[in-house]
């Protein structure tokens, strides 16, 4: 079985660089299908959310996989329904109740929306408590990660960022180096938009290495020192994105991914108001 490399977080707690999301995965029997091959593949990272309606079916496949809790570093996420202070315990007890669990490995603010410096005083508590290994934060923007990390008194450990070889993200990653917060990515294929599996110079990368397109983007996630969770109901796939680390990019091919960069989201960006209205009006009970 593939071993997969770990990166150290700021609060000294070991994450595997390479894990398996969960997002959109809505049927639980697929759900459970899905986290269970991606276990038994040797995946022990799991990403989930209290807004993917998800975590009954990764909790029911961790218990069936019967690996040890203590060997999967298991995420979840605060939704914006309780993004403040006084429901963020009540949001955390509900994931921790559906996914069957009485500690979680990381757990992120979702979206950075809300009160989310009133959620933070009562994660830290939950870190204290060590009912969060570790506590983070999703989606924020370099600025917004500055202001957070200066004014709280723990400083977040992961970022959860859109990272694909159209948004690449470097400014943000350099503003988290000097943070010492982890980047990882979400979407690592951007889902498949605007082409990603099938964009010629990751073609010509895929022939050249006996690697396909999916493959040269998590390697390049990886070779940038970003924690990256691939999602896929398929076995083979699942497969597929673990078998990574028997390969190296160039700096030549390393160049020729940067030069893909579109600079912006494939999806939609934080910083607009329409984006937050829409997020905002998600904020259902979770
Ligand atoms: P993704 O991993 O970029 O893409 C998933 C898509 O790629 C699926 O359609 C999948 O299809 C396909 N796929 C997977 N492996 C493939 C391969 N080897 N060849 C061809 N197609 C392949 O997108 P994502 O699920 O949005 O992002 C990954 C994870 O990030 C999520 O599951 C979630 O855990 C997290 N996330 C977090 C946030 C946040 O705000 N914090 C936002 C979005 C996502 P099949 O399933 O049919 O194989």
């Amino acid at each position: 079985m593939t071993a997969i490399p770990t990166v150290t977080l700021n609060n000294g707690l070991e994450m595997p660089q390479l894990g398996f999301g969960v997002f959109q995965i809505t049927d639980p029997d697929e759900c459970e299908r899905a986290v269970l091959a991606a276990l038994e593949a040797g995946y022990r990272l799991i990403d989930t959310a209290a807004s993917y309606g998800n975590e009954e079916a990764v909790g029911k496949a961790i218990q069936n996989s019967g690996i040890p809790r203590e060997e999967i570093f298991l995420i979840t996420k605060l939704w914006i329904s309780h993004a403040t202070e006084d429901k963020a315990r009540e949001g955390f007890e509900r994931s921790m109740s559906r996914l069957g669990v009485d500690y979680v490995d990381a757990y992120l603010i979702h979206q950075p929306l809300g009160d989310v410096y009133g959620a933070w005083r009562e994660m830290e508590k939950m870190a204290e408590e060590k009912l969060a290994r570790a506590i983070g934060v999703c989606n924020f923007k370099p600025d917004v990660l500055m202001d957070f990390s200066i004014f709280n008194n723990t400083t977040p450990a992961i970022n959860q960022i859109e990272v694909h070889p159209h948004h690449q993200q470097h400014e943000a990653q350099i503003v988290m180096q000097e943070l010492g917060v982890q980047m990882m990515s979400w979407a690592p294929f951007a889902e498949g938009l605007n082409d990603t599996f099938t964009q010629p110079e990751l073609l010509a990368l895929a022939e050249k290495h006996g690697k396909s397109s999916a493959q040269i983007m998590l390697r390049w996630q990886m070779q940038r020192g970003i924690v990256a969770i691939p999602k896929s109901v398929r076995a083979e796939r699942i497969q597929e994105n673990m078998n990574i680390f028997d390969f190296e990019l160039s700096d030549e091919d390393m160049d020729a991914i940067a030069a893909l960069d579109r600079g912006v989201s494939s999806f939609f960006d934080h910083r607009d108001p329409e984006t937050v209205k829409r997020l905002a009006s998600m904020a259902r009970d979770t």
